[in-house]
């Protein structure tokens, strides 16, 4: 079995321990020994980080930019290979896979055009004789923690921005899903950068993690993850006034109305059933209008049950496993509590036997269920959604709204009038009409509300705001 190593300071470092990384559709499928750190790798990486600080800030854009292009290219050369490995570690389909793959060139190809594109202000001054200039410079060494759920795509979105500012990278992927992250660290480490601009060190995020957010080298900590990580990573950064970033959980409802089309109602509630429910902007509450809500449970109920549940890198899988038994058991226990809080289980929720030993869930849907109910308010990050049936669009809003996460909201919906009055008063960092709450463009601004997100935004020419410090010189000649 292959040990794959950290990259620290321009070299392939073992650390002392390694843990293995199973396949979630098959787990006599071992992909690989991946490194699990400890807080004396993590400070030798933020140090690699920061002794390459001046050289990395130094670089033309253009020399960023060449950096950002190669990385883009080899992942857009080798997609459908790295999709495979995305989909064989985590367990999503195959399509899921390689389009995640596509993705992260994609952003690496967009952070390329940015990193040229790092304009600053110019303005005159109350003051005779003195002008003004707004300019950006990196902010230093970015910490970069990351989930198992989108472990290709969440890294690149991180780094990509990182990198094209200036900043100098520390990656401390998932435990769980080290081996896209090893692979693009591989490419990343080809790509003509100084020795510790980037550097990958794995393991867990009790302890490599939060060695990380501590360092004192470490400027600032981007963090994608659930909310109990995020509270702990934000009091440990306000400890040492360091700059963060979180991107947590979700329970974002999908309002239908009366008057929606159902096909498109279908597919956007289904939609939350992709990558195995475990996605952040899964619409994971359906708050239908009482005058559609019979013909569209019959309708999802009938498309759910055709769903084919299977081994993820089977081509004929529409869905795949749940990544690992801990979650599968959190999905069960979820599960079980909405029959006991008196939800009414439609269909699914139970274990799927398969030819290979592996994680699998059939998708479950749940109806007569109260926006109270734990079902209705605790992020289950599963295959599992719960219908709200509701009078009129005025308390659609409502339910919609009354929830702790603010990530996305959608609404189907013929009336251009409610559309228009819900994009407006969603509680929410992004809002669909008539598409799935899941599948975000890379060239806008990502992130949510209340407790879903804290801090600037990420991705398009916002994620900027993050990875660079605003500086106001006055100049006078
Ligand atoms: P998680 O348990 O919070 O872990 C996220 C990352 O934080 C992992 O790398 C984890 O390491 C690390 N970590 C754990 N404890 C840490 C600590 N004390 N200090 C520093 N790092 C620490 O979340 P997950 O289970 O991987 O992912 C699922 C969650 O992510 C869901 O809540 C989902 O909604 C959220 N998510 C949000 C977005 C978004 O953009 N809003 C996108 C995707 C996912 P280990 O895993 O190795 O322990
Ligand atoms: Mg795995």
């Amino acid at each position: 079995m292959k040990t794959y190593p950290n990259y620290i300071g321009g070299e392939w470092l073992a650390a002392s321990d390694a843990r293995p990384n199973f396949n979630p559709s098959d787990l006599g499928d071992c992909i690989g020994d991946y490194a699990e750190s400890d807080a004396a790798t993590v400070a030798q990486a933020a140090e690699a980080a920061a002794a390459a600080r001046p050289r990395w800030a130094a670089a033309t854009v253009q020399d960023r930019a060449n950096v950002l292009d190669t990385v883009a290219d080899e992942l857009f050369r080798r997609k459908d290979e790295i999709g495979t490995l995305v989909s064989r570690e985590e367990g999503k389909t195959l399509a899921e896979g390689t389009g995640e793959a596509l993705r992260a060139a994609q952003i690496f190809r967009f952070y390329a055009g940015e990193a040229v594109r790092n304009a600053g202000e110019a303005l005159g001054s109350l003051r005779a004789g003195l002008d003004i200039e707004v300019t950006r410079e990196p902010l230093g060494v970015v910490g970069l923690v990351t989930p198992w759920n989108f472990q290709l795509g969440i890294p690149a979105w991180k780094i990509a921005p990182a990198l094209a500012y200036g900043n100098c990278v520390v990656h401390k992927p998932a435990e769980l899903t080290p081996g896209s992250a090893w692979v693009l660290a591989e490419i990343i480490s080809r790509a003509g950068l100084p020795p510790g601009a980037f550097n990958l060190v794995m393991g867990a995020g009790a302890r490599a993690g939060q060695a990380l957010v501590d360092h004192p080298l470490v400027d600032g900590i981007s963090f994608t993850g659930s909310v109990a990580v995020g509270e702990k990573i934000a009091a440990s950064a306000v400890r040492r006034m360091a700059r963060f970033q979180l991107e947590m959980g979700g329970k974002n409802p999908l309002v239908v109305l009366d008057d929606a089309d159902l096909d498109t109602a279908l597919e956007c509630a289904l939609a939350a059933y992709t990558v195995t429910g475990q996605r952040c902007t899964a619409s994971t509450r359906l708050v239908v209008m009482q005058g559609i809500h019979d013909r569209f449970v019959k309708a999802l109920t009938e498309r759910l049950r055709a769903i084919r549940v299977g081994h993820a890198l089977d081509p004929a899988t529409q869905m795949g496993p749940v990544v690992d038994e801990n979650q599968l058991a959190k999905d069960l226990r979820y599960i079980e509590g909405a029959v006991r809080e008196g939800a009414r289980l439609v269909t699914g929720g139970t274990l799927v036997e398969r030819p290979q030993r592996g994680h699998y869930l059939a998708p479950a849907l749940f109806t007569e269920t109260t926006p109270q109910m734990r079902i209705n308010r605790e992020e289950v990050f599963g295959p599992v959604t719960a219908v709200i049936r509701v009078r009129d669009y005025e308390e659609a809003l409502a339910v919609a709204n009354d929830t702790e996460f603010g990530l996305a909201a959608g609404i189907c919906t013929a009336s251009l009038k409610h559309a228009r009055h819900f994009l407006r008063n969603a509680q929410a960092g992004m809002v669909m009409v008539n598409a799935p709450t899941g599948g975000a463009d890379y060239h806008v601004p990502f992130g949510g509300r209340k407790r879903s997100s804290y801090g600037p935004r990420e991705q398009g020419s916002y994620a900027r705001d993050f990875h660079t410090i605003v500086k106001t010189g006055y100049l006078r000649a």
